[in-house]
């Protein structure tokens, strides 16, 4: 586009990208929902929808040529089948090639159609990792096929992109899709929004030529450098995603900081009864975290301030003291959970402790129905003085008659838009609520600065006293059984146990499932002893009933899914398991972990792993046994973790990036701020088109 042309303009880069991915011949509703479940609505999303990683199928490998750690396409006869039940089914298939080598294939997954496929003779071609067996070289679960006996033996000519995909959109479908939407890619400078002097200061290629790069790598490309997100198309995307992000943070700030809020100071008598009737004195972290807190409430200037505190720490105590002060001031607060069980936790917790001082506390969750749910509604427009929740108190028809702070526990669990629309809530003119976020996932400093770079930080960097540092065991899943004892011990001796399932998606169903079993298998194990079953498909008042029932000491081994990640507090458990620890990210497991150590007791984490389990993972799980400091396990796992961890996202909290990795491009930060004061002083149309592409909505911003 020249600066001169005249009206009508060619097709602006947003509408070209904008346009729906329902305009690509083959979509209908089906897949529709597919692309919608991965959050790809337009052609943009499409072209930013980036491979996870890269196979080389260029070639085929000789089976004697292959080394424990290389990932390789190989192909060869299937020898020998065999279908055992050890510990778990088994099927094993040897397969040999003209190097006369064999080469065991293992799945502890599969059904019988496919057993019936792979006769004795068939030929297969097999891409996966290479590991060392118990006979040999061998690969677990590779993927396969069946290559007829005729068949040439045709390669791929280019590298293979590997999509993050989902259930009913298949790898070839998607990356169809996506071949058919960059065929829409707009020109240079129909695309570019990045001004051609940023772009030479930072030596970044187009973004055009970096997007044909990333999906349709060359044979003869860095495999390396593209596997570690470090190849230069890569890092130009990497580049640009975060000055988007550095962007629209340094917008939310700006605007917010345009708004006025209500001056919450209070006389601090409810504060005052309150801290008399707690059962211990605060710690001086809480202390002083709270009086951070009360000062910014004070201030005619909204707040948004981060209280960051290990798990344990303490910060419902600074969470009830800045409601009290919004109480005292005659406003309402609202404090929303990211899951029921938490948000339950802290309604039983402000009942204990506001209910004497005649506070009205009103609960709102998503399966409050009927008359109770009309009832709460009523109280937040009108007497109601703190509202505890879920998600279901930013949702439509959630009214307050005068919202003075907001409160977001476990932030990392919500959305920047989730946080908004609650604050929203509280909106009158200009003025809106201040907002408090309480989180356990320690962010280290120079990521803070970035992901957070709007908000301010508290943080409470003490447990209180008396607390005993949880003992962490990291032991191979084949020694269950003495685990299994060991817990038949200590409940006998009248501890409290944790079994905590995992499963490798993160589904609800199948984690459910997944305890169930784990829960069938426990009873059988330990008989006479009571164990309870908690997972997030059951039903409220089933689920609060397994609680109470562990939090009276009724049960002694409390078998759950991750749903009791966040919030629970039972001091007297002092054990816990974690099955296939290997699975989850290391910010999940402390989270997991500090449900124990509550109490006086020593308490004791037992890390169950599956082998076969990598240097990394095992790197991983050591960490865990050597601290039990939240900010120096954070630290580590981002040194440690790969960019082909894709657990990792929930770990740095609302940074959800599509491309950048807070930890791989940290670099790039510096370079990024100088680009961005530039944008905004030079073309702060570009910056406003940039936040739009890559954080979302400008409109989402809008009114922040
Ligand atoms: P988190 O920071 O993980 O949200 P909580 O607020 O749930 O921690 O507090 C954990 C436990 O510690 C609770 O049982 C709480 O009552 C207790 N607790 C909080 N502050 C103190 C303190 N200053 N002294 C003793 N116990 C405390
Ligand atoms: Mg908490």
């Amino acid at each position: 586009m020249t600066p001169s042309q005249p009206d009508p303009a060619p097709p602006a880069p947003a509408e070209a990208g904008g346009k729906s991915a329902d305009s690509l011949p083959g979509v209908g509703p089906a897949l529709r929902g597919a692309l919608a479940r991965l959050g790809l609505a337009t052609l943009q999303d499409l072209w930013f929808h980036l491979p996870l990683r890269y196979e080389d199928r260029t070639r085929i490998s000789m089976i004697r040529d292959l080394r424990v750690g290389d990932t390789a396409q190989v192909e060869g006869r299937v020898e020998a089948i065999e279908k055992g039940f050890r510990f778990r089914p088994q099927l094993r298939i040897a397969v040999a090639d003209d190097s006369s080598a064999t080469l065991l294939l293992r799945f502890f997954h599969f059904n019988n159609a496919q057993v019936r496929q792979l006769a004795v003779g068939a030929r297969l071609r097999c891409y996966g990792e290479v590991r060392h067996g118990q006979h040999g070289l061998e690969m677990v679960h590779p993927q396969y096929q069946r290559v007829a006996e005729d068949a040439e033996g045709a390669v791929e000519e280019r590298l293979t992109p590997v999509y993050p995909t989902t259930e009913g959109l298949g790898h070839k479908r998607l990356g169809g899709l996506i071949g058919r939407a960059l065929a829409q890619l707009p020109q240079d400078d129909a695309l570019e929004l990045i001004p051609p002097a940023l772009r030479e200061a930072n030596r970044l290629t187009s973004l055009r030529d970096a997007l044909l790069y990333v999906h349709r790598p060359p044979p003869e490309a860095d495999l390396t450098r593209l596997g570690l997100g470090t190849h230069p198309a890569q890092q130009r995307l990497a580049f640009e995603e975060l000055l988007a992000q550095h962007l629209s943070l340094k917008r939310l700030r700006d605007r917010l900081r345009a708004h006025a809020a209500p001056v919450l100071r209070g006389d601090g008598r409810l504060r005052k009864r309150f801290l008399a009737a707690l059962p211990f004195a605060p710690t001086a972290a809480q202390a002083r975290v709270a009086a951070e807190v009360a000062r910014d409430l004070g201030e005619s200037v909204p707040m948004l301030r981060l209280v960051q505190g290990d798990v344990g720490s303490g910060k419902t105590v600074v969470a009830a003291l800045a409601a009290l002060a919004a109480v005292e001031a005659g406003r309402q607060v609202a404090l929303m959970a990211p899951t029921e069980l938490l948000a339950e936790q802290h309604f039983l917790n402000f009942h204990k402790w506001i209910d004497p001082l005649g506070i009205e506390v009103v609960w709102l969750a998503g399966k409050l129905k009927g008359k109770a749910r009309s009832a709460a509604l009523a109280g937040l427009r009108g007497s109601a003085q703190i509202a505890i929740g879920t998600h279901a108190l930013m949702q439509e028809g959630v009214e307050f008659d005068r919202l003075g702070l907001v409160i977001i526990d476990e932030q990392h669990r919500f959305g920047v838009d989730q946080r908004l629309a609650l604050r929203d809530k509280g909106r009158a003119g200009n003025e809106i609520p201040h907002q408090l976020v309480l989180t356990a996932t320690p962010i280290p400093r120079t990521l803070a600065m970035t992901a957070y770079a709007d908000l301010d930080v508290s943080i409470i960097d003490e447990l209180p006293p008396g607390r005993t540092p949880v003992a962490t065991v990291v032991l191979n899943g084949t020694r269950r059984g003495e685990v299994v004892e060991r817990i038949r011990a200590a409940c006998a001796e009248g501890r409290q146990a944790y079994w905590v399932c995992t499963v490798i998606e993160e589904s609800e169903v199948l984690e459910a499932q997944a305890a169930e079993v784990t829960h069938a298998e426990l009873t059988a194990a330990l008989p006479g002893m009571r164990i309870g079953l908690v997972h997030g498909r059951m039903k409220p008042a089933a689920k609060q009933a397994a609680m109470d029932a562990f939090k009276a000491g009724e049960i002694s081994l409390l078998v759950a899914t991750t749903v009791i990640e966040v919030g629970v507090d039972v001091p007297n458990a002092s054990l816990m398991v974690i099955e296939n620890a290997e699975r989850l990210g290391l910010a999940q497991l402390h989270q997991l972990r500090g449900r124990v150590g509550r109490g006086s007791a020593k308490s004791s984490c037992v890390l169950l792993y599956q082998a076969p389990l990598s240097a990394m993972a095992r790197q991983r799980l050591d960490v865990l046994r050597e601290t039990n400091d939240g900010f120096r396990i954070a630290e580590k796992d981002l040194e440690l973790r790969g960019p082909g961890e894709v657990l990792g996202t929930r770990q740095t909290g609302e940074a959800a990036f599509r491309v950048a990795d807070l930890a791989r491009d940290a670099h790039l930060l510096p370079a990024i701020q100088r680009a961005g004061e530039i944008l905004l002083r030079e073309h702060p149309d570009l910056a406003t088109r940039l936040i739009a592409r890559w954080v979302g909505h400008a409109t989402r911003f809008a009114g922040a």
